[in-house]
């Protein structure tokens, strides 16, 4: 499987990890735009919100459940975080493997406009 995210769940690529269990693995965005940038990610590669089935309904709650947990391990719980998921081209989706972004730490401007 030629996915970037993939390999670093595989450890092929090195990341700096901050939560794994059987379904979830989660690590630091490489280019943050915040001072807590964490991508959640599940193990099974799906590529975009557009290929969910039925069966990963609790693998989709277990992101969300993941991302509470980081908040919280990065003391970012109380003050509020956003969490984002880009979906296709227009979406803005770069890397085609489900990614949760957990973005905190700063208070943060809406940025959803049209080009
Ligand atoms: P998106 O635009 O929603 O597809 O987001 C892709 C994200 O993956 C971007 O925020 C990138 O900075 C991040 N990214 C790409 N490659 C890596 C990597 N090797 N390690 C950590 N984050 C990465
Ligand atoms: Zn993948």
């Amino acid at each position: 499987m030629d996915c970037i995210f993939c390999k670093i769940i595989s450890k092929e690529i090195q990341s700096e990890i901050v939560f794994e269990d059987e379904d979830v693995f989660a690590f630091k965005d490489i280019h943050p735009i915040a001072p807590v940038h964490i991508l959640i990610i599940p193990k099974k590669h799906i590529e975009s919100i557009n290929d969910l089935k039925e069966e990963d309904t609790n693998l989709v709650g277990k992101m969300i459940i993941a991302s509470k947990k980081i908040a919280k391990d990065f003391d970012i719980s109380e003050k509020g975080y956003k969490l984002l998921i880009r979906t296709g081209e227009w979406g803005g989706q770069e890397v085609p493997h489900i990614h949760l972004h957990l973005i905190g730490g700063a208070k943060l401007y809406e940025e959803i406009r049209p080009e």
